[in-house]
């Protein structure tokens, strides 16, 4: 393979996500043994440190267990830190001297940066930081990608006036997680999955993400995204494409990218009337963070009406998905954590039994916590009688698969960059997509500072998100009972 040293520059490595994320992921493929093999990290950043103290601050982070010490010892070794500003060409020509050292390099940069510097960080990269000869260039981003269609298509333009797309990686990293992945495979690889999947056989996908935590007194950055950024505009939709999307000639990034772009075309914008928007209220009997609502955050703005949960039901109009929703919903402070694609079949025709009691089938492909693959479907019960019951085949992945490791999806995705696979990276059109469908709402919510919801802190959300389900045709009957299985 290629022998040329690999270096990977951390923009921002005195921040947040540097410490609690990249550096421990990047030790993890040290550790492993899957970092290609000449590699070399530097971080930059403002604030004077040393390498040790750089390190010590994501050490928390990284687990190294007593049997790893010589190991660590090396990977720091693979290390440096360069202090210098976003914005002198001399501290970038200084960053830039500290790669030649290393040798003739490809260069990878991950901006770990708030997007406010952005535009002078990629200029002095692309001015100053650029590898030479056959040696490639590699720029990682990291949502926001603006906060409108505007924004976002006036650093799209930049990007673009500065790299090629086939430079740019920007990070959605719930296409890093299995299962997310997984739903290529499952659609289409299995026949029994392909024939059944659009608007003849299903009736309706929810698509979900429920956190359990509130806001935690770090409000103060999420008030000016709020959920429907945050969570619904990339992550959610992105389940949505892969859902949607038809079968791509081959797996190659270009071809599902493709695919990705002509399905999202195919979605109008959201309408306000299709969109449940809730803000959470602290519940007094609660633990103690429940008892804080979102507006007790002292970082939030006491009026503020940014939504911390959202319904939405969208729309492909497209000759598969014609007339099925798509009902998207996410939220903070909720009763558990679990991202989910949930996808309800048709009702039986000319059902034949007792009324009522044959139930929708379903196919539930639960992204975290604990990977399952899920299909909800009818059988007699078990014993003399000749009753119907819900049951499940079940396939959940810590029992079929286990001691197989996932790989945590920051991981998979900084080997991504590595190797120049672009599949699990968001192009420029698909962002340009994505934002169209979004920001019609975004402005309305915000022009017309539209009232949430109030929902308790530990519910599943606001009634009025059931109601909207409900309406585009999600049946629930709550009577589907799960017995967790039993070792043979
Ligand atoms: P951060 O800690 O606020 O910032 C990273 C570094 O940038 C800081 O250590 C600081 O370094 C420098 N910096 C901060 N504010 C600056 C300013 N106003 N002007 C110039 N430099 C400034 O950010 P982060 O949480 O690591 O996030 C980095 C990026 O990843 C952001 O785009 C964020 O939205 C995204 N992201 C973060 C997370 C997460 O878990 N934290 C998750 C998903 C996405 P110096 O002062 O030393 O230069
Ligand atoms: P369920 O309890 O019948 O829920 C189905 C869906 O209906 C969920 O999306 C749920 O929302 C929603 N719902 C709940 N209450 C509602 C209400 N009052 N009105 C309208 N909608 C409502 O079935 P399930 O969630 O598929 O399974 C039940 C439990 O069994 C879950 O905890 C699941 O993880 C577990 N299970 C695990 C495995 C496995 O690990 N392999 C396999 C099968 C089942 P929410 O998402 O907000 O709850």
């Amino acid at each position: 393979g290629d022998k040329s040293v690999n270096v990977f520059v951390c923009m921002g490595a005195s921040g947040d996500l540097a410490k609690k994320k990249i550096y421990p992921v990047l030790w993890n493929l040290y550790k492993e043994d899957l970092l290609p093999t000449e590699t070399r990290i530097i971080g930059y950043a403002r604030t004077k440190l040393s390498l040790e103290e750089l390190l010590s601050r994501c050490e928390p982070f990284m687990k190294i267990k007593d049997g790893e010490k010589a190991k660590y010892a090396e990977f720091i070794k693979i290390n440096s830190y360069v202090a210098g500003n976003y914005d002198k060409a001399a501290d970038f020509k200084r960053l830039d001297d500290a790669i030649k050292e290393i040798g003739s390099c490809h260069r990878l940069f991950y901006l770990a940066l708030p997007p406010s510097v952005y535009e002078p960080v990629t200029l002095n990269i692309k001015a100053t930081c650029m590898a030479t000869g056959d040696k490639w260039t590699r720029i990682i981003i990291e949502k926001p990608f603006g906060r409108d269609l505007d924004s976002s298509e006036h650093l799209s333009q930049h990007l673009a006036s500065l790299f090629k797309e086939e430079q740019l990686y920007r990070i959605d990293h719930y296409l890093g997680k299995e299962m997310v992945q997984n739903l290529v495979v499952l659609r289409f690889g299995n026949r029994i999955l392909s024939p059944i999947w659009n608007r003849d056989s299903v009736s309706s996908i929810v698509i979900s993400f429920k956190e359990p935590i509130g806001t935690q007194g770090r409000g103060g950055y999420f008030d000016e995204f709020g959920i429907i950024r945050d969570v619904m505009q990339n992550h959610l939709l992105q389940l949505l494409t892969l859902v949607a999307m038809e079968k791509p000639p081959s797996t190659k990034a270009e071809d599902i990218r493709n695919e990705k772009v002509k399905v999202l075309k195919s979605i109008p914008p959201i309408e306000l009337k299709d969109v449940v928007l809730g803000q959470y209220v602290g519940n007094p009997d609660g633990t103690p963070d429940q008892r804080e609502g979102y507006l007790d955050d002292p970082t939030v703005p006491k009026d503020s009406v940014t939504p911390t949960f959202v319904t939405a039901a969208m729309f492909v109009k497209n000759e598969r998905w014609d007339g099925v929703p798509f009902i998207l919903r996410c939220g903070k402070a909720l009763n558990e954590r679990k991202a989910e694609v949930r996808i309800q079949f048709r009702d039986v025709p000319g059902d034949i039994f007792a009324e009522g009691k044959v139930k929708r089938n379903e196919l539930v492909i639960r992204v975290q916590p604990n990977e399952a693959v899920y299909m909800k479907l009818m059988t007699k019960t078990p014993g003399m009688s000749f009753n119907c019951e819900e049951t499940e085949l079940d396939l959940t992945y810590h029992s079929r698969y286990s001691g197989v490791s996932m790989p945590e999806a920051y991981e998979r995705l900084i080997l991504d960059v590595f190797n120049g696979s672009q599949i699990n990276f968001v192009r420029s059109d698909e962002l340009y997509e994505a934002w169209r469908i979004f920001t019609p709402l975004l402005h309305k919510i915000e022009k017309e500072k539209i009232k949430p919801i109030p929902y308790i802190f530990g519910s599943r959300g606001p009634k009025e998100s059931d109601e909207m389900s409900a309406k585009y045709d999600f049946k629930y009957t709550g009577e589907y009972k799960w017995a967790p299985q039993q070792k043979l």
